[in-house]
C-alpha cells in the first residue's frame, strides 16, 4: 500500500483514543475543564454508566460565543501559549484535546455563556464534525452534553467492562476529585439517584465518610507537612485499618490525580514492618510540589507525571507518613524470635499490647520451625489474595496432604494471644485468631454444603452506610449473602439493614461482618460462583475471628482446640498462614542438648 496521510476523521479518533478510553476518561477531562474555569460547582449526571450520557454543567466562566467552535478543535487551548509554558503549568488541562477528542467518539453538545454577554451560544459535535453555531439564553457557565459515546468506535465500546466496573470508575473518580476540591460543591447522579453530593464547606471528613462510610472516616488520620516548598496534606490510615489491594491509595499532585508507582512504595515504605505483608494503607494525600519540579507532559491523559528530583519527592513523603505514623500510634520496636529472646514492652503502651503481637506474629515467626522457610513463606502470603479461590478449590485435594492434628492437651493461654498445648509428640503453640479463623470457615463451609446456615435474627438490626461503590455491588450480591445466611436489605441510599446473620457469628459486631463482606468486593475477578463464595466466607470468617489480645476463659480454650482438631485442615488458616506451630520433643531435646553430641 502507498504511503498517505490520514484523513482528519481517521487521525483525530486515533488520538482520541489516547485520552478517551472509558466514560471516566470523559468525566476526567470535562471535571478539570470546569475546574480550570474556576466553577464553584460541578453537577455531574451519567446514564447507563455514562455509554448513554454524561453531562457536566458547572458554573464557571464559561467560553465567550465567538470561540466555542475553536474550543473544539484539536490543539485548542487558553491555557498555553509557549512551550515553555508547560514547565510551570498551574491549570490542570493544557493540551488542548479533550473536547475535539471527546467530540470525535460521540454526540457532543456544548453550550456556554460568559459573563459580559447576553446570550450564551450551543455548538453540537458529532463524530467529530461540528454543526452550526446557535444562539441561547442560558446562565453563566459551561454544560457540556455527551451522547453515545464511541457510537462510532464499536471496537470501543467492545473493550468497556461491566455497566458496574465503569460506573464504578466514574464514582470513584469524582469522589476522589470531590476530596482533593472539598471548597466546590460537586453531585453526581446516575439516573434517578444522587451518588455524591458534596457541600463546598471545605469539610473534607464528611466526604472520606461518603466515600468509606463514617466509621473508616473517623479512623483516617489526618496528616500535614511542610518541607522546602514541598507540601503534603490528606489522610492516611492507622496500621489497623487496611485493604487487601493497592486500589485505596490515593495521590494528588498540584490538585491533579496521579498513579505513580514511586509514590506509592514510598508510601509502603512509612508503612514498613507496622501491617501485615499483603495489607495496604488507604489514604487521600494532597501533595503540593513547585510546578518546575514536575513535568506533567508525560501522558496523553495526563495521569502520570515525572519528577525533577524523584528521590526528594519520595523521601519527603516516606519520611512525612512515616513520622504522622508514629506520632499517632507509636508501636514499640520487639523482635520476638521463637523462644529463648525476651519481648520487650515498652512502658506505657497497653493499649497496643495485641497489636505488636500481631505484627511480630506475621512479620518475623518463621512459619516451621527452621528459618529458611520464612522468605517462602512470604512470598506465599504476597501471594495469597489472589490464591484464595484456587486455594479454595484445591481444598479437597489438599485435605490428604494436610496432616490432621493428634488430641491436644490444653496447658494455658499466652500473651491473650496464643494456646500452649501438649500432644504426644511435643508442645504447640497455636495462634488464637489464625485458629478461630479456620474453625469458623469450615464450620460455615459445611453448613454452606449442606445449603443449611442457621440465621439468626437480630434484636435490634444493624444500620450500615456503604460507600457508593460497594454498594451497587453488595446489592448485585444480595442473594449470595442470602445462601450465607445474611438478611441485608436496602435501607436508603448507600444504606442496608442487617436483620440476621449466620448463628455461628451471633455476639460479633454485624456491621463489621457486612463490611468484611463488601470490602474488596470485585465482580470481575472471579467467574466461579464457588470461588466467590469461598473467597467471602474465608473474608467474613477472619473478621469474626476473634482476635489477638483476647483473653479466653479456660472453657473457650478447651472448646477451641476440640474444634480445631475437627478440622479438615487444622493447621491453616483459610487465607494459609499457619494456626500454629509445633515444637517436637525431639527438636526441644536437641535445643537442650539432651540429644546428640554432648
Ligand atoms: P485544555 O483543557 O487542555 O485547554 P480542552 O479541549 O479540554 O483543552 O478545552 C479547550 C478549551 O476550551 C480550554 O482551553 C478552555 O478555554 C475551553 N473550555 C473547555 N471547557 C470549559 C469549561 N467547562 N469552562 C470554560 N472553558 C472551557
Ligand atoms: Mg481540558
Amino acid at each position: 500500500m502507498p504511503i498517505r496521510l490520514l484523513s482528519s476523521e481517521v487521525a483525530s479518533q486515533i488520538a482520541a483514543g489516547e485520552v478517551i478510553e472509558r466514560p471516566a476518561s470523559v468525566v476526567k477531562e470535562l471535571l478539570e475543564n470546569s475546574l480550570d474555569a474556576g466553577a464553584r460547582s460541578v453537577m455531574i449526571a451519567v446514564e447507563e454508566a455514562g455509554k448513554k450520557l454524561i453531562e457536566v454543567a458547572d458554573d464557571g466562566a464559561g467560553i465567550p460565543s465567538d470561540e466555542l467552535e475553536l474550543a473544539v478543535s484539536r490543539h485548542a487551548t487558553s491555557k498555553l501559549v509557549r512551550s515553555t509554558d508547560l514547565f510551570s503549568i498551574s491549570t490542570l488541562g493544557f493540551r488542548g484535546e479533550a473536547l475535539a477528542s471527546i467530540g470525535s467518539v460521540s454526540r457532543m453538545t456544548i453550550t456556554s455563556r460568559v459573563q459580559n454577554e447576553q446570550e450564551g451560544a450551543r455548538l453540537r459535535v458529532e463524530g467529530g464534525t461540528a454543526g452550526k453555531l446557535t444562539r441561547v439564553g442560558t446562565t453563566v457557565g459551561t454544560t457540556v452534553r455527551v451522547e453515545d459515546l464511541f457510537y462510532n468506535v464499536p471496537a470501543r465500546l467492545k473493550f468497556l467492562k461491566s455497566d458496574t466496573t465503569e460506573r464504578r470508575a466514574t464514582d470513584s473518580l469524582v469522589t476522589r476529585y470531590a476530596l482533593a476540591y472539598p471548597g466546590k460543591r460537586f453531585k453526581l447522579s446516575d439516573g434517578k439517584n444522587v451518588v455524591l453530593q458534596t457541600s463546598g464547606d471545605g469539610d473534607r471528613r464528611a466526604i472520606l465518610a461518603a466515600l468509606y462510610g463514617v466509621d473508616v472516616a473517623r479512623q483516617l488520620l489526618e496528616i500535614q507537612a511542610q518541607e522546602e516548598g514541598f507540601g503534603i496534606s490528606g489522610f492516611i490510615s492507622p496500621t489497623s485499618l487496611t485493604r487487601s489491594n493497592r486500589k485505596e491509595i490515593t495521590f494528588f499532585i498540584n490538585g491533579r490525580w496521579v498513579h505513580d508507582v514511586s509514590l506509592n512504595s514510598a508510601l509502603l515504605q512509612a508503612y514498613h514492618t507496622l501491617l501485615m505483608v499483603g495489607r495496604f494503607p488507604l489514604t487521600a494525600l494532597f501533595l503540593e510540589i513547585p510546578s518546575e519540579e514536575v513535568d506533567v507532559n508525560v501522558h496523553p491523559a495526563k495521569a502520570e507525571v515525572r519528577f525533577r528530583s524523584p528521590d526528594k519527592v519520595f523521601s519527603f513523603v516516606q519520611r512525612s507518613v512515616r513520622r504522622a505514623l508514629l506520632a499517632y500510634s507509636p508501636v514499640p520496636n520487639v523482635a520476638p524470635s521463637l523462644w529463648g529472646s525476651t519481648r520487650t514492652l515498652p512502658m506505657e503502651q497497653p493499649r497496643n499490647a495485641g497489636l505488636d503481637w500481631a505484627i511480630g506474629h506475621d512479620e518475623q515467626l518463621p512459619g516451621g520451625s527452621s528459618q529458611s522457610s520464612v522468605d517462602s513463606r512470604k512470598s506465599e502470603i504476597g501471594n495469597r489474595e489472589s490464591e484464595v479461590g484456587d486455594r479454595q478449590s484445591s481444598i479437597e485435594n489438599r485435605k490428604s496432604e494436610i496432616a490432621s492434628i493428634p488430641l491436644l492437651r490444653l496447658i494455658g493461654q499466652i500473651g491473650a494471644t496464643y494456646l500452649v498445648a501438649e500432644g504426644p509428640d511435643g508442645l504447640y503453640l497455636i495462634d488464637q485468631h489464625a485458629a478461630h479463623e479456620r474453625i469458623l470457615f469450615e464450620k460455615l463451609m459445611t453448613q454452606h454444603e449442606m445449603k443449611n446456615i442457621p440465621s439468626q435474627a437480630l434484636l435490634t438490626p444493624a444500620v450500615v452506610t456503604i460507600p457508593p461503590q460497594s454498594a451497587n455491588l453488595l446489592i448485585t450480591n444480595l442473594p449470595i449473602l442470602q445462601h450465607f445466611g445474611f438478611d441485608v436489605e436496602e435501607f436508603g441510599p448507600n444504606t442496608f439493614q442487617v436483620r440476621a446473620m449466620p448463628a455461628l457469628f451471633m455476639g460479633s459486631d454485624p456491621s463489621a461482618a457486612l463490611r468484611a463482606l463488601v470490602e474488596d468486593f470485585e465482580e470481575d475477578e472471579s467467574p466461579l460462583q464457588s470461588e466467590i463464595e469461598a473467597k467471602l466466607a474465608a473474608r467474613v470468617c477472619k473478621r469474626m475471628a476473634v482476635k489477638a489480645g483476647q483473653a479466653l476463659s479456660t472453657e473457650e480454650q478447651r472448646a477451641w482446640l476440640n474444634d480445631l482438631e475437627a478440622c479438615d485442615s487444622p493447621r491453616t488458616c483459610p487465607h494459609g498462614r499457619p494456626t500454629m506451630i509445633h515444637l517436637s520433643v525431639d527438636m526441644l531435646e536437641r535445643q537442650f542438648g539432651r540429644r546428640g553430641a554432648r
